[in-house]
């Protein structure tokens, strides 16, 4: 584990309605209350719909919320959008940028990820920046190159390590049940602090999580990975038992 305090995250994807959603924030709540002292910041990303209740439900606790994207302008004509401003109000604090899923659903490009990114710092959120590559990606030998190239147009010159977080998540791996390689991990994620290094001051301080397919059973290895700072879980975020055992697993 690195010098940085992890980060366990949760994407609950557009999953949960009220009642699970509610039960799964409390379970996890009532958890880090009874163990006190936590190896690391926990953060859960449930869908819009729940910010609110769910923030209710961990308000003062060891538990964030955020939510999974949000629009470039603070308000205006953009139906069924999401303004960061409107996701701080509710109670997040942190928000996704740049899944892969919004990436390849919503046809978001890099350079949409950077505004997105703007607006959430500009609202006081923290932006959890997605980079990946696909698997056609990987197999031309692209993936440093990919994950470069995301890294250098998505994450905004007024980044800090304060206000910015970023999380590589291979697509191939996103919810395939197919993990990258420690050795995987490792190069891509020391390519990324390369970047974060060469471009920002306290490039060393960024938080860099691994996505794809974590569960308790891969998440002590993958988290020992150097410059490995935490994980972005999705479904194994759905289940408290699954993702308190990965919250466990930051030494
Ligand atoms: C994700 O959605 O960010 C993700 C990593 O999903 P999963 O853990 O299910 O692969």
């Amino acid at each position: 584990m690195s010098q940085r305090r992890p980060l366990i995250a949760g994407n609950w994807k557009m999953n949960c309605l009220r009642t699970d959603g509610l039960a799964l924030a409390r379970g996890l709540s009532d958890r880090a209350k009874a163990k006190g002292d936590l190896a690391c910041d926990i953060l859960v990303c449930p869908p819009a719909t729940l910010i609110s209740d769910v923030a209710g439900v961990t308000n003062g606790g060891a538990v964030m919320v955020g939510g999974q994207d949000c629009h470039v302008a603070v308000s205006g004509a953009h139906t069924g959008d999401i303004a960061a401003p409107m996701l701080a109000d509710i109670g997040a604090s942190h928000v996704l940028v740049g899944h892969s899923e919004r990436r390849a659903d919503h046809c978001e490009s890099s350079t949409v990820i950077r505004q997105k990114t703007m607006a959430a710092h500009d609202a006081g959120l923290i932006a959890v920046v997605c980079v990946g590559e696909t698997e056609q990606e990987r197999d031309l030998g692209a993936t440093l190159a990919v994950v470069n190239g995301q890294i250098a147009v998505s994450v905004p010159d007024d980044a800090t390590p304060e206000n910015t977080v970023i999380a590589y998540e291979p697509v191939w791996a996103i919810g395939t049940g197919r993990t990258a390689s420690v050795d995987e991990v490792a190069e891509v994620h020391a390519a990324i602090r390369a970047e974060l290094t060469a471009r920002f001051d306290d490039g060393d301080k960024f938080r860099i999580l691994y996505g794809g397919s974590v569960k308790p059973s891969n998440a002590a290895e993958l988290l020992a990975v150097p410059d490995v700072d935490g994980a972005l879980v999705g479904g194994a975020s759905l289940k408290v038992d699954d993702f308190w055992q990965i919250i466990e697993s930051c030494a």
